[in-house]
């Protein structure tokens, strides 16, 4: 056959368009999804080699090569893979949304093939990534197997017509090129390339090398310099990425040195982690994640503008690092790696956002970290208190925001209390079982500070009957205490408020005959006070809850604490 010249099969002038110009917020990802096709394409010969072993024609040495041309004005997309046959150029490459390697797995489902390899694309629209740097694509491809004259040239502008004519190819699989738009020639600079390979596929598993050229001066057999012998420039191949990828491996083969090393690499942390949580999910959702607890807060916790810590992946493929539903805000600190395999490649930030799969994969995170804080304050509670002292004050945010999620996150919040010594921390838990009898609230003072607080006269009365008063000083503590309105069962109450039920009914009935023959006694002192501080206080009543000091200010059942007044005079409220 010979050459022939064909439109593209859907009405796709619209759907290239959109491609080209929308589907995409970052042109540099136009090599991401030729490197990952060539990676689908050598795991489809490597699988394929396994029953047929002669498709391998003597070269079993996967590889993927770029080749920038700067004369020419070209970059180079070459792989060993499995190549294509004319009629699958036609149908994969020469119809948009046609995803050959979706057909490909499709197909080894239905035959029941159990064991597949884990391709990337799925989507059929990277390869039309090309054309946003490119104004003319030229592939060459060999199935591999087929003779060498059986390969394929199929050539296109972008702008809904092709042509495909037969061609001789020595080797095996695809070969790319790009003839880069005037504009677009950055891409054939080396440090361009690098970064780009390093940032999208450092960890595909296949080597992308690339010729790098060096001038180097001349040795001498010591190492010496050698006068007057000028300048040898020197080529060698490099590969360019990392392929170490080791979330994919089982746990058991990872050293702890490996997960640390990573985890530096991942968060740009010196420290080592505090916590290291690999997992593998599966069910409604398929990914692997390699995540971290840091040992020390970064300085920017509490700036809104901080990325997040968890970097997306689409097997192996890096998408995005600030995919902004992967973790709810207060587990921001938590830093690593998602790699999904139900996600497409082909997603912008602004749809992942909305993804049913992130909205799965968030939800399955938080439950994981979550659990593994829970586990390491019963079984390590120094290492929990190590972790709580850095990043309590975030984790609390989630009482407030992540109702769903309150129950456990209530036992994880800490306090210091009458009953701990500065700097150390009661559960509710805890606090709940140091309960005297009769106690039938849970107390807590907010403030800005444990010694100040201490001095409060309204924890006399506390301090009197034993029961214990949680200090919250934390300004987040406001929101906690609105989020967990009880606990077991037992109310929060705050101890500076007008409605506590301190004592038992007797006592109870016993003190307030005592009081109104105290305050039938008083009256006239009373009413004086009252008089005397009028438009200062709403009411002078004779206390019980006293017991050292001679008089304290307390706010309305239904007003506003001591504490929230203070924050909003000074807001000027
Ligand atoms: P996807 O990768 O999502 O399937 P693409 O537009 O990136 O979509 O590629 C379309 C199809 O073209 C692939 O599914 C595959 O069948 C074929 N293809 C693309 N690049 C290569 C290659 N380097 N070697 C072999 N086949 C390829
Ligand atoms: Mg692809």
């Amino acid at each position: 056959m010979s050459k022939t010249v064909k439109q593209f099969e859907t009405e796709v002038q619209q759907l290239l368009d959109l491609v080209i110009h929308s589907l995409y917020s970052n042109r540099d990802i136009f090599l991401r999804e030729l490197v990952s096709n060539a990676s689908d394409a050598i795991d489809k010969a490597r699988f394929e080699s396994h029953s047929n072993a002669a498709i391998i024609e003597g070269d079993a040495e996967w590889k993927i090569k770029l080749i920038p041309d700067k004369e020419a004005g070209t970059l180079t997309i070459r792989d060993n893979g499995v190549g294509m046959t004319r009629e699958e150029v036609e149908k994969n490459i020469g119809t948009i949304a046609h995803s050959g390697t979706k057909a490909f797995i499709k197909g080894l489902k239905e035959q029941n093939v159990a064991e597949h390899p884990e391709l990337i694309g799925q989507f059929g629209v990277g390869f039309y990534a090309s054309f946003m740097v490119a104004d003319r694509v030229t592939l060459v491809t060999r199935r591999a197997g087929h003779e060498k004259s059986a390969g394929v040239r199929w050539e296109s502008a972008g702008d809904g017509s092709y042509t495909v004519e037969e061609c001789t190819k020595a080797t095996r699989g695809t070969e790319i090129t790009l003839h880069l738009k005037d504009e677009m020639k950055e891409y054939l600079d080396e440090w361009k390339i690098r970064s780009i390979v390093k940032k999208y596929s450092d960890y595909v598993q296949y080597p992308v090398c690339m010729d790098v050229t060096r001038t180097e001066v001349p040795k001498g057999v010591n190492g010496e310099e050698i006068e007057g012998a000028g300048t040898i420039e020197k080529t060698t191949e490099e590969t360019l990425n990392s392929m170490k990828a080791i979330w994919t491996r089982p746990k058991s083969e990872i050293t702890e040195e490996e997960y640390e090393e990573f985890y530096k690499h991942v968060s740009h942390d010196f420290d080592k982690p505090l916590k290291t949580i690999h997992y593998a999910a599966e069910g409604v959702s398929e990914f692997r994640a390699l995540l971290y607890l840091p040992s020390h807060k970064p300085f920017d916790l509490f700036s809104p503008e901080r990325r997040k810590g968890i970097q997306l992946y689409v097997k192996r493929v890096f998408i995005t690092d600030n995919c902004e539903g992967l973790v709810p805000d207060y587990l921001r600190f938590v830093k690593g790696v998602v790699d999904s395999s139900d996600l497409p490649l082909n997603v912008s930030r602004e749809i992942l956002q909305e993804d049913v799969q992130i909205k799965r994969i968030q939800k399955n995170l938080v439950t994981k970290v979550l659990s593994t804080l829970a586990e390491m304050k019963e079984k390590e509670p120094e290492q929990y208190l190590a972790f709580y002292r850095e990043f309590g004050p975030v984790l609390k945010e989630g009482v407030h925001f992540d109702y769903a999620n309150r129950e456990k996150l209530q036992e994880l919040v800490l306090f210091e209390s009458t009953k701990t010594e500065a700097g150390q921390f009661a559960s509710l838990k805890e606090y709940a079982e140091r309960m005297p009898e009769g106690q039938q609230e849970i107390y807590y003072i907010t403030g800005t500070d444990r010694s100040a607080l201490e001095q409060s006269p309204h924890l006399e009365i506390f301090r009197a009957k034993g029961y214990e008063v949680l200090f919250l000083t934390d300004p987040v503590d406001e929101w906690v205490v609105q989020g967990i309105t009880e606990y077991g069962g037992k109310k929060l109450k705050a101890a500076d408020r007008g409605d506590l039920s301190l004592e038992s009914e007797e006592e109870k009935k016993e003190k307030e005959a005592q009081k109104e023959e105290a305050t039938k006694r008083y009256q006239g002192l009373l009413d004086l006070i009252k008089e005397k501080l009028s438009g200062h206080v709403k009411e002078v009543r004779l206390s019980s809850r006293l017991t050292d000091s001679a008089c304290c200010l307390v706010a309305d059942e239904y007003g506003l604490n001591a504490n929230m007044e203070r924050i909003l005079r000074a807001m000027n409220q």
